[in-house]
């Protein structure tokens, strides 16, 4: 599956989410083209990760619609498990399995899911471990590794699941200070490759270099949504104002 060319690769309308009584996405709209790089920003609490979710369905949304490539992913009919594997995420947890190898957590997923042989998957393995610079740790297994590594695999595993959209949540949020350029330095690649990509941070210095666009979210809306020079260094909203100035 491709996206149709003119289409945005993303695509969110009139999104709410709703956990028992507490509204925690109230009607978000945000379109995200092909290639596109978006960083969203907001406070603790705003509804970052469940927009993020609600986007590869890990929640299920209250009301509103949401389409990838092309395809409403919120149709009740859809085959969720296709429009997944379109779609990489990482998260802030790398969530690798600690009994195996590095190279064996990027083979199972392509070989369970995508159904590749032993041969491919492997093949795949490492032409991705050698895009996050991690080959000569693909025998190693995850606790031998640091947290910015671990990241690095958790992403080189997302890929190879060839994603046409990658969602990032806070993935440098757990890592210490000086692991976090590694990580950065491979999703600023990816964004260099034309990886369409959505990545919630509070890394201001990749927002502004690497986004095409910043989202400001408060209290599950879109407060702002523009390019980084517009949302970060000319914010027009005292929300805005006020939470950059607590982060800076
Ligand atoms: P952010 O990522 O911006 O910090 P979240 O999307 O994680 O915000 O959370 C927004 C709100 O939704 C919070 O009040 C949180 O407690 C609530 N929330 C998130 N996930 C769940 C869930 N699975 N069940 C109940 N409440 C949730
Ligand atoms: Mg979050």
């Amino acid at each position: 599956m491709t996206t149709p060319p003119g289409k945005p690769e993303i695509e969110v309308r009139g999104l709410h989410k709703a956990f028992g009584a507490n509204e925690v996405l109230r009607g978000i709209d945000l379109e995200i083209g092909q290639g596109e790089v978006v960083c969203v920003i907001g406070p603790s609490g705003s509804g970052k990760s469940t927009l993020l979710r609600c986007v590869n369905l890990l929640e299920v949304p209250t009301k509103g619609r949401v389409f990838v490539g092309g395809t409403e992913i919120t149709d009740p009919d859809v085959d969720i498990d296709a429009v997944r594997r379109r779609i990489g995420m990482v998260f802030q947890q790398f969530n690798l399995f600690p009994h195996l190898s590095v190279t064996e957590n990027l083979t199972l997923p392509q070989r369970r899911v995508l159904r590749r042989d032993k041969t491919e998957a492997a093949k795949v393995a490492a032409e991705n471990l050698r895009r996050v610079g991690l080959s000569e740790k693909a025998i190693a297994y995850p606790a031998s590794l640091s947290g910015g590594q671990q990241q690095r695999v958790a992403i080189a595993r997302a890929l190879a699941m060839g994603p046409e959209v990658m969602l990032f949540d806070e993935p440098t949020s757990a890592l210490d200070p000086e692991l976090v350029g590694d990580v950065l330095a491979v999703m600023r690649m990816l964004a260099n490759e034309g990886m369409t990509m959505m990545v919630v941070t509070h890394e201001m210095t990749f927002a502004r270099e690497v986004a095409d666009r910043v989202v400001f979210m408060d209290g599950g809306v879109i407060i702002e949504d523009g390019t980084p020079a517009q949302v970060i260094t000319n914010p027009r909203h005292d929300r805005t104002r006020h939470f950059l100035s607590r982060l800076l």
